[in-house]
C-alpha cells in the first residue's frame, strides 16, 4: 500500500475564520456525498452475509419528533406529527426492525449497544416508548447491551417518565441543555428554559441512572464570553459524569442559513472559529480543574474508569450498527447505508415490506482504513498496534505525509504505539482530518 502523494505544504491550512455555510463535523467517512441511491442494492447483499467474527451489532433507532426546530438543527425533524402518525411510524420502526432481525448478518448476536436519538426520543409518551422497546426488545433482546442511550429534551422530561425510561434499561441518559440562558436559549429556538434543566437534572439524579450526559454547543447565537464561562460554571455545579460540547456549524439545511441567504449574508450571526475553539478550550480547562479528564475532541468525564461511551468507541471501530427510522445512518457487514430522508416515502416502502434504504456506499477496505484511523484520531490518540493487526498496515507508512504535516505545524506526535495529537491539534481536528482523505474526497462537499 503506497501513501496518497500530495505536495507538502510548510504551514498549517489557514484557520478558516468566519462561521460561513456547511459542515464542520466529520462524523464518517467517505464523505456522505458520495453514498448513493445507485448503490443501495449493496445494503440488500450484506444483510445476507454473517457477521465479521467478534464484530459487535449496535441498534440505532432515529425519533424524529420535537417540541420545536432549532434553528441551528441540520437533523430530520417533524413538528406537526398527531399521536396516529407517531402511532404509524413506531410500527414502521418496528417492522423494518423484524426484516433485519431474520437476516443472516444479526446470526444470533444480541446488541451490544443501543442508542435512541433524534430528533428527541423523550418527546414520546410512556406509553408509546413501553410499546416500542417492548417490540424491540421481543425481536433483538438486549438484555446484555453494555449501554443503552437516551437522548432527552429537559422541557419533555417528568419524574414519571424519567422512571419509565429507566425502567425500559437506559444506563446513559444525554440531556440537550446546549447553554443555560433563557434568552440564548429562546433565540437560538430551543424548547426548553433553564428552569426545566435544573429539575429534569434533579429527577433524573433521582431516579438513579448510571450515567448522565450533559450536551453544550459553544457559540450558539448572542453567545459571549461571559455567559459561555457561565454556562462552564453551572454545568460543573450540577457534577454530571460526562459534558459533551459541540462547536456551532451551519449546514445548508438550517433555519439560521435560510435566513442568511434570504439577507444575502455569506457569514452566520455567530462566534468565529477561533473564538469558538478558545471557548472549547475555556471549558475543558475548567473541567480539568475540577477534576474531570478530556477524552475526546468534545467529550470530558469525570470518572474515566466506570464511565465510558461505548456508542463512540464501537462506531469507532467499525461496529456493525442496525439503524432503523427515517433518514437514519447504518453500518452493517463494511456497508453505509442511509434509509428514505422523508416522512411518508419511509412509511410507504415500510408499509410494502420493504427495507426503506435511500443510499448506500461500500467503502473499499483502504477508505475503512481510512475511517477508523480519522475518527479514532477525534480521540486523541491512536494505537498503531490495533491497525497493524487488523488491516495489516502500519499508519506511519501508510500516512507518512499525512502525519509529517500534522508534526510539523505541531499538532501531533508519534511516541511509541501511539499517535497523539496535542490539545490544540484535538481542538481542532475535524478540519485536519481531511489532510488523511482520499484526494478526491478532499474537496468535495461533505454531506
Ligand atoms: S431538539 Fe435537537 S433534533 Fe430537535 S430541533 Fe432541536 S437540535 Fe434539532
Amino acid at each position: 500500500m503506497t501513501s496518497v502523494s500530495t505536495p507538502i505544504r510548510t504551514s498549517a491550512p489557514p484557520l478558516q475564520k468566519e462561521t460561513t455555510v456547511g459542515n464542520y463535523f466529520v462524523s464518517n467517512y467517505p464523505p456522505y456525498s458520495f453514498w448513493k441511491p445507485e448503490f443501495a442494492n449493496e445494503i440488500f447483499e450484506a444483510i445476507e452475509q454473517s457477521p465479521r467474527p467478534g464484530n459487535p451489532l449496535g441498534i440505532y433507532v432515529h425519533i424524529p419528533f420535537c417540541r420545536k426546530r432549532c434553528h441551528f438543527c441540520y437533523f430530520k425533524v417533524y413538528t406537526d406529527k398527531d399521536s396516529a402518525a407517531i402511532r404509524g411510524y413506531l410500527e414502521g420502526v418496528l417492522r423494518e426492525l423484524t426484516i433485519y432481525a431474520r437476516k443472516p448478518f444479526v446470526a444470533g448476536r444480541r446488541p451490544n449497544f443501543v442508542y435512541f436519538g433524534g430528533g428527541t426520543p423523550s418527546y414520546l409518551s410512556v406509553d408509546q416508548l413501553r410499546h416500542l422497546t417492548d417490540g424491540m426488545k421481543a425481536l433483538l433482546p438486549w438484555d446484555e447491551a453494555e449501554e443503552v442511550t437516551f437522548e432527552c429534551e429537559p422541557g419533555t422530561l417528568t419524574d414519571h417518565k424519567l422512571k419509565a425510561i429507566r425502567e425500559l434499561g437506559v444506563t446513559r441518559l444525554s440531556l440537550g441543555v446546549e447553554n443555560f440562558d433563557d434568552h440564548i436559549l429562546e433565540i437560538n429556538g430551543r424548547a426548553h428554559h433553564s428552569k426545566e434543566i435544573a429539575r429534569a437534572y434533579a429527577f433524573a439524579r433521582e431516579v438513579g441512572f448510571p450515567q448522565i450526559n450533559i450536551d453544550l454547543i459553544a457559540g450558539m447565537v448572542e453567545e459571549t464570553e461571559e455567559n459561555w464561562r457561565e454556562c462552564v460554571r453551572k454545568t460543573i455545579e450540577m457534577s454530571p459524569d460526562s459534558v459533551t460540547i459541540y462547536e456551532m456549524e451551519i449546514p445548508f439545511n438550517t433555519t439560521i442559513y435560510q435566513r442568511m441567504k434570504a439577507e444575502g449574508k455569506l457569514v452566520a450571526p455567530v462566534a468565529d472559529w477561533e473564538v469558538k475553539r478558545g471557548w472549547v478550550k475555556v471549558a475543558f480547562g475548567e473541567l480539568e480543574k475540577a477534576g474531570y479528564k478530556v477524552g475526546s475532541a468534545y467529550t470530558a468525564v469525570k470518572d474515566p474508569s466506570r464511565t465510558r461511551f461505548i456508542y463512540r468507541d464501537r462506531l469507532w471501530e467499525g461496529a456493525d450498527l442496525l439503524s432503523a427510522g427515517v433518514a437514519s445512518f447504518g453500518y452493517i457487514n463494511g456497508t453505509h447505508y442511509q434509509n428514505q430522508h422523508d416522512f411518508d416515502p419511509y412509511i410507504t416502502r415500510i408499509n410494502q415490506g420493504e427495507l426503506p434504504i435511500w443510499r448506500a456506499l461500500t467503502p473499499s477496505e483502504d477508505e475503512r482504513l481510512i475511517r477508523e484511523s480519522i475518527l479514532q484520531l477525534k480521540l486523541g490518540h491512536v494505537s498503531r498496534a490495533y491497525f497493524k493487526k487488523k488491516f495489516g498496515i502500519e499508519l506511519t507508512e501508510r500516512f507518512g505525509e499525512a502525519i509529517q504535516r500534522l508534526k510539523d505545524w505541531g499538532f501531533l506526535s508519534v511516541e511509541g504505539d501511539q499517535i497523539l495529537l496535542s490539545r490544540d491539534g484535538l481542538l481542532q481536528v475535524d478540519r485536519l482530518l481531511h489532510e488523511f482523505f482520499l484526494p478526491e474526497h478532499r474537496n468535495a462537499r461533505y454531506a
